[in-house]
């Protein structure tokens, strides 16, 4: 076991993510098994931060699809993923893993407000940082708010977790002759209109200098072996 070669991490999970075997909701079984990788993260000394989407329970613009208004939907998406912050904190917490769950709508009955240099003091003490709401604002997604706050926490690293293991020339699941990328530029996947994050996501990514590495998150491992410098998954840089 090689030692970790980035001091602090910001870890993309989707809603989806959190869905594991369920249709809808939660899947106990799946976040046990992120708290247990994440945590074992944290043993090795990284500091993690967490921005968890909504996608398993809401998303904005599917129900503005169906004919609600925008900016109240966005804001039932944004409070799915303060529910999906709450479970991640619980189940992170039976590991033993000290977590505080900062949100970017005010709800301090139920978790903190995200305060940039609180967040970097909790990461500094070693604990899990889940940032929940997005970026506390309509008409965005939880991928850009996770640019955003890894930039601002100064993350060395983002890893965007999907249920495909990196970025490929076509959806593979369609076109079986569609190849995996084992590296990216920000410009290549703009101009070819990848699929790995929203433009506004990806362009904050690229202006401020972000390295990020599309990866697995159902392959047991993978997010230690990143941690460790090991090539998994696509990565994407300047
Ligand atoms: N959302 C928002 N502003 C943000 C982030 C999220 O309004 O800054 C809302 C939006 O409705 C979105 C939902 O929260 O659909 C859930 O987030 P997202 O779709 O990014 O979740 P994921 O696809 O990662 O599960």
């Amino acid at each position: 076991m090689g030692e970790p070669v980035y001091q602090r991490i910001l870890l993309k999970l989707s809603g989806e993510a959190l869905l594991g075997q369920a249709d809808y909701g939660i899947d106990p079984a799946m976040l046990r098994r992120l708290a247990s990788e994440i945590g074992k993260l944290v043993e090795d000394g990284v500091q993690v931060a967490l921005v968890i989407g909504g996608g398993n329970i809401f998303r904005g613009a599917g129900l503005a699809e169906a004919g609600m208004d925008r900016v109240s939907a966005d804001h039932m998406g944004m409070l799915a993923t303060v529910m999906n912050g709450l479970a991640m904190q619980d189940a992170l917490e039976r590991e033993g893993v000290f977590t505080r769950v900062m949100s970017a709508i005010k709800i301090n009955e139920v978790c903190e407000d995200y305060i940039r240099r609180r967040a970097v003091r909790h990461l500094e003490k070693k604990r899990v940082v889940i940032l929940a709401a997005g970026t506390g604002n309509p008409f965005f997604t939880t991928d850009t708010a996770a640019s955003l706050r890894a930039v601002e926490i100064g993350a060395d690293l983002m890893l965007k977790a999907t249920k495909v293991d990196g970025v490929y020339s076509a959806d593979p699941v369609k076109d079986p002759s569609a190849t995996r990328y084992e590296t990216l530029s920000f410009d290549e996947v703009l101009d070819q209109r990848l699929s790995v994050m929203d433009t506004t996501a990806i362009v904050m990514c690229r202006e401020q200098n972000m390295p990020l590495v599309v990866f697995d998150i159902n392959r047991p491992g993978a997010l230690a072996e990143i941690v460790r410098g090991e090539s998994v998954g696509t990565r994407v840089e300047r």
